[in-house]
């Protein structure tokens, strides 16, 4: 009989992107999936016509594009001190964080390695795993401020352990790690010899506190595999360009993988990409105030229409609480949401390995237009008077 295969049944689709498709057939507002309703940076959309009309609509080198890389190199210096990368031996350029992950991923584990995945998660670091035949280990971080608990990491670290994936700041629930909880991690990365994979893709989104690349700190340059993306600071989630940097030791397992996996990312987007990182600091500035501003929006609503908010301190999204709104689970609140009032978010159940430890939560993405964020307020101001609150 034809099936699919194991691996392919172990995991379903991502629940963001049934909900966007719901969303999209009720006419709903959508804060579900994470991408801008507003235009990239024009400068970017001039450098895409500039690179195809200067003819680069060929292959690029597969591990990217000689200035795309030098301008990562280059921007990683720029804003990390002391980071220093070779542009031509430590960086990959892959088709977004996503290719980047799985791509390390497969590149650096082994079939039965175990991989330490923090939860709630961004949904693919599972099925990555699963398709790398490596194991996921869970650690939850605890509410309300998404704590880890040492003696938990501690004990989730077994003689197969063999890598770690850290998203700073996180998605879905905006925390940013501290100095502290880094320290911890590499140092346990250091004592047991483990790859830290970390997703660095909202860097330049910190509201409260600092961003600090685990590659940064005492003995882990050698050790961490760091994946950015252009998705989110540049606004062009659909490019699908990003990059992985790591030692030239590690960096020929990831590049192999990725050859067989994409060739590489669009030769002019790559191009287009250096338009990008080159910009000046106001660019970032600006970034972070409209993000800043939209939160400001969003946040009050949710609290007016009854939901608890969990405060972001990065990324762009609220992760929120919905006990004193309904005794319904997630998924079915989601679905209610969509249709009435109209507004789409994404069940807490899909960022956990145990759903029932999202059961209670919604998150809320607000990398949208004011206006956007203000319509879906709307509709959510007549959940409290309908709701048991
Ligand atoms: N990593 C995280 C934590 C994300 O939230 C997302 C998108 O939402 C991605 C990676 C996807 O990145 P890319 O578009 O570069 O593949």
């Amino acid at each position: 009989m034809l099936r699919i295969s194991r691996k392919a049944e172990s995991f379903t689709e991502s629940v963001i992107r049934e909900m966007n498709r719901l969303a999209v057939a009720a006419g709903a507002v959508s804060l579900a999936q994470g991408f801008p309703d507003f235009p990239c940076p024009p400068e970017l959309k001039a450098a895409v016509t500039d690179a195809v009309n200067a003819d680069h609509n060929q292959y690029a080198i597969t591990f990217g594009a000689k200035p795309l890389r030098a301008a990562i190199a280059a921007k990683t210096a720029r804003f990390h001190a002391g980071w220093v990368v070779d542009a031509d031996t430590e960086i990959t350029v892959v088709n977004g964080a996503t290719e980047g992950m799985i791509a390390a991923m497969l590149g650096l584990l082994d079939p039965g390695d175990e991989v330490i995945v923090f939860e709630p998660f961004y949904e693919n670091y599972g099925p990555d795993a699963i398709l790398t035949g490596a194991i996921p280990r869970y650690v939850t971080l605890h509410e309300p401020d998404w704590r880890i608990d040492p003696d938990e990491l501690r004990a989730a670290v077994t003689p197969r352990t063999r890598g770690i994936v850290v998203n700073s700041p996180h998605n879905p629930t905006g925390k940013v790690f501290t100095r502290e909880e880094l320290e911890l991690v590499a140092g346990l990365c250091r004592e047991h010899d483990l790859i830290a994979f970390t997703d660095d893709i909202y860097e330049h989104l910190v509201y409260e506190g600092e961003h600090i690349p685990l590659a940064t700190l005492p003995g882990m340059a050698e050790r961490t595999v760091s994946i950015d993306s252009m998705s989110k600071t540049y606004s062009v989630t659909g490019w699908r360009v990003g990059w992985v940097i790591a030692s030239p030791e590690l960096t020929v397992g990831v590049r192999r993988v990725h050859d067989f996996l994409t060739v590489g990312a669009a030769a002019p987007l790559q191009q287009a990409a250096v338009a990008g990182l080159t910009m000046a600091d106001v660019y970032y500035d600006a970034l972070l105030a409209g993000y800043r501003e939209r939160r400001d929006v969003l946040l009050p609503a949710l609290e007016a229409a009854g939901f608890r908010v969990h405060r972001p301190a990065g990324a762009y999204y609220a992760m929120t609480d919905i006990r004193d709104l309904t005794d319904d689970d997630d998924v079915t609140f989601a679905r209610r949401l969509i249709a009435d009032p109209g507004v789409a978010t994404v069940p807490g159940s899909s960022f956990f390995s145990r759903p029932e430890l999202g059961r209670t939560k919604l998150r809320f993405a607000f990398p949208k237009r004011l206006e956007t964020l203000r319509a879906a307020a709307d509709r959510l101001a007549t959940l409290a008077s309908t709701s048991r609150v």
